[in-house]
């Protein structure tokens, strides 16, 4: 599969050529009539585990360290989007515990308010490291909480994680499930012949944790450029091997959550899907990405970053207003550059050059 390169850790040029958006105002609707609501800002591309669908095993190339957005710059942008509507913010990465501000970056943006309303700040982590922060980042306003685990057998996690770290997984799952964030999510990447015969195992785990456990798609988002079709475990398996053991009713009012959902045996207990490859959510879609080294994108699949490097950076001697005028406008350029939909299933598609991790998912 070919790629078009992004060059990370370097300067990069302006955005796309775009309508100028000075003096534009209200919510960051697209040309398709999609209101933005959601902002995904990864904090960081580094990562305690080196999943093999999303990170190499070596050779990883990291984003610049000064090319990192610190705690200021990321509260400037957040700022700015919540003003234009953002509503909530999702931390992630790379694994957001290994920023060593992330109880700060938290405490920054939970006090934030857009014209709804209080912003709510989720964060999605493998869980490393959670039960040791836990307490502070709730204190800071964290509302929620995803944690990713794709196999509770403690080889198999070594094998599929390159780390033996499953315990520590379980205890930052432990501490999430003992606290009152709600809902409690774990994510499961789903693998032929990796975790294929344990999905639902899983979903009794999450069961015993009072979390709800949610199926992706493997995408073709892996640093090392793997992913392959023919080997990914679809939607309709997944709910075909889930179906062997409760009985599954779709979940109605999904708006635009990436997940489907479905109860299990008719409640309470739900097990969701999400399928981004098989049947995707675009035309829904209300979500936007800030990379740790300060690139806007409208898509995950997206080959376009939109840089705000420069508005925040070359322009830090400028005037408070200006800057914020230069976010917005780029946040409305990305906006207005979303296509109705990812291109996964089309023959040309080209994978992003950036790893999951460097995306932030
Ligand atoms: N490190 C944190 C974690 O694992 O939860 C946050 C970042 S991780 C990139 C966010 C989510 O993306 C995880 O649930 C992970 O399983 C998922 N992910 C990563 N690469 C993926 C891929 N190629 N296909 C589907 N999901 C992927
Ligand atoms: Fe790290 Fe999350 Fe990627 Fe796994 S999925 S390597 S935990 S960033």
């Amino acid at each position: 599969m070919t790629s078009v390169p992004v060059t990370i850790g370097m300067p990069r040029i302006g955005a796309p050529q775009s309508p100028d958006f000075s003096g534009e105002s209200g919510p960051l609707r697209d040309t398709h009539g999609r209101i933005h609501r959601d902002l995904r800002v990864s904090l960081t591309d580094r990562c305690s585990l080196r999943c093999t669908y999303c990170m190499p095993e070596q050779g990883n190339e990291w984003l610049a360290r000064q090319s990192i957005l610190d705690l200021d710059e990321i509260e400037r942008v957040a700022r700015v989007a919540a003003a234009a509507g953002v509503t909530t913010f999702r931390l992630t990465g790379g694994e957001p515990l290994l920023r060593k501000d992330i109880v700060e970056v938290v405490r920054r943006l939970a006090v934030i308010k857009s014209p709804a309303g209080p912003v709510q700040i989720a964060m999605t982590t493998n869980g490393i490291r959670l039960g040791e922060y836990l307490p502070d980042l709730i204190a800071a306003g964290l509302s929620r909480v995803n944690i990713s685990i794709d196999t509770i057998r403690r080889e198999r996690f070594h094998e599929l994680t390159r780390r033996d770290r499953l315990d520590d997984v379980l205890e930052g799952i432990a501490a999430a499930a003992a606290s009152d964030l709600r809902p409690l999510k774990l994510n499961a990447v789903a693998m032929r012949g990796v975790n294929d015969d344990e999905l639902v195992d899983l979903v009794e785990f999450a069961i015993s944790q009072n979390a709800q456990l949610r199926f992706i798609e493997q995408m073709p988002l892996d640093a090392g450029h793997t992913w392959d079709r023919t080997q990914m475990v679809t939607r309709d398996e997944i709910l075909a091997a889930l179906s062997e053991r409760w009985q599954l009713a779709a979940v109605p009012g999904r708006g635009g959550a990436p997940a489907e959902r479905w109860t299990l045996d008719g409640g309470p207990h739900t097990v969701g899907v999400i399928a981004s490859v098989t049947a995707p959510f675009c035309g829904d879609c209300d979500r936007l990405r800030l990379t740790a080294d300060g690139q806007l994108r409208n898509c995950l699949f997206s080959t376009t970053e939109y840089d705000l490097m420069p508005v925040l950076r070359a322009s830090s001697t400028g005037d408070v207003k200006d800057i914020d005028a230069g976010i917005d406008r780029m946040l409305r350029s990305c906006v207005h550059g979303k296509l109705p939909g990812h291109a996964i299933n089309d023959p040309g598609f080209l994978q992003p050059a950036r790893g999951m991790n460097a995306i932030g998912g």
